[in-house]
């Protein structure tokens, strides 16, 4: 059985970058740039106010007071008319072209009046370019402002805004199909009957592999029965990424490796020492140009989020190019003790807070991996190296914070 470790670098190995497609830019959030992205305008565009006030000659309050004539009011969008001489001043507001002849720009409450195309300003240390963004300083025409290889976030979207791109060349939205498996689920709408449970992996998993920046495509629920399952699946592989749920452990109606094989995926491997998340398959069908990542996650609901928060997110990470994007991982005292058994490292989830003192993590009392309401208190995964021993109040455990 692999490790963590190894069942990850096993499916990094085969989650290769896709390629690169254009996106407009009101989608591209969280995309990763697959060109470099050279401005076409100079940035400001003109030398421009940084405040509202007056466009003068510093020169002019080199006595710390001066009552100037005013020539014009500027505003942002307006062009200035007049030359400012010494002497006079131009009302201008914050953004607008800064007049030739002016070198400084004093700000409106400096002012003392303003009457009669008169100004008296009052300010001792008025400098030559004060308040002034000259033309070109953000950037310039031609000068590239983002790589191959940026993540696309709030900041680069306003730049490239900025530049004029409506749309650029990006590393495709790895898209990823859903699939719930189990003679027992009933879809959300439903009241469960005799038996049944309401089928809450699907729309999991889906949110999931939203948060992680796919499309995603909701298959449903395919029933434990070769035929229905190979069909849904046969569709679920038109995805980069199928994720089914339930299906791979050792029970009688556990279908899915069988049918993913017959389907002509490949196994990589079955089962990886961790819990919860044992019973994890992963695969991978190359067919007509067409390379689809298929994880059979467990049917528990914490064992299937588990596996996507170790296996699945960052495989979409890499396929969506982003190659150096890493797992947080964290070390933080106990705040209660806590005992672990068995051959396999356990993610135990937990309340994870920086305090005065240093990082403390709060075990949840949680039930197993069907236990999923328990969850919704977690902001991280305590990781137990595997081997029987009671960790105390205070021992430094390993944290592994997914939502960082
Ligand atoms: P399985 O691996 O198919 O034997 O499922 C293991 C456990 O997970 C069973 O108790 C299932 O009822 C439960 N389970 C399977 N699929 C889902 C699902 N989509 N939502 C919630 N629980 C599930
Ligand atoms: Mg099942």
């Amino acid at each position: 059985m692999l490790s963590v470790e190894e069942a990850l670098a096993a499916v990094l190995d085969l989650a290769l970058p896709l390629g690169a497609v254009s996106v407009g830019l009101a989608d591209a959030l969280g995309q990763v740039l697959a060109e470099d992205v050279a401005s076409d305008i100079d940035s400001p565009p003109h030398d421009k106010a940084m405040v509202d006030g007056y466009a003068v000659v510093a020169a002019d309050l080199a006595g710390g007071r001066a009552t100037l004539r005013v020539l014009e009011e500027v505003t942002a969008g307006a062009v200035p008319r007049q030359t400012v001489e010494p002497g006079a001043a131009t009302r201008i507001m914050t953004g607008a072209p800064i007049p030739t002849g002016a070198d400084a720009v004093v700000m409106i409450e400096r002012a003392t009046g303003d009457a009669d195309g008169k100004v008296t300003l009052v300010d001792e240390h008025v400098v030559a370019s004060q308040n002034i963004l000259r033309r070109g300083t953000s950037m310039v025409r031609g000068q590239v402002v983002l790589s191959a290889g940026a993540v696309l976030r709030s900041i680069e979207i306003g730049v490239l805004a900025e530049i004029g791109r409506s749309d650029v060349q990006a590393v495709a939205r790895p898209s990823v199909a859903v699939i719930a498996t189990g003679n027992e689920l009933v879809p959300l709408g439903d009241m469960p009957g005799p038996g049944h449970i309401r089928n809450s992996n699907g729309p999991m998993l889906v949110a999931a592999a939203r948060e992680a920046g796919a499309t995603t495509v909701d298959l449903g629920i395919a029933r434990d029965e070769a035929e229905e399952m190979a069909r849904v699946i046969e569709a679920g592989l038109a995805s980069d990424v199928l994720l089914l749920s339930g299906g791979v452990s050792a029970g009688v109606l556990d279908l899915v490796p069988g049918v993913l094989k017959s389907l002509g995926v490949d196994e990589v491997f079955h089962k990886v020492r961790l819990k919860p998340g044992k019973p994890l398959w992963f695969g991978r069908r190359e067919r007509d140009e067409r390379s689809t990542l298929v994880f059979g996650l467990p049917g528990n609901p914490v064992g299937s989020w588990v596996c996507f928060e170790l296996f699945v997110r960052p495989a979409i990470a890499k396929l969506a190019g982003k190659a150096n994007e890493r797992q947080a991982r964290k070390t933080a005292a106990l705040t209660a003790a806590i005992t672990q058994r068995g051959d396999r490292p356990t993610y135990y989830p937990a309340a994870y807070r920086v305090t005065p003192d240093g990082p403390r993590v709060a075990p949840l009392d949680w039930h197993g991996s069907a236990d999923l309401a328990t969850l919704v208190r977690a902001n991280a995964l305590v990781v137990l190296p595997p081997g029987e021993q009671t960790y105390a109040v205070g021992d430094e455990v390993e944290v592994h914070l997914p939502w960082a």
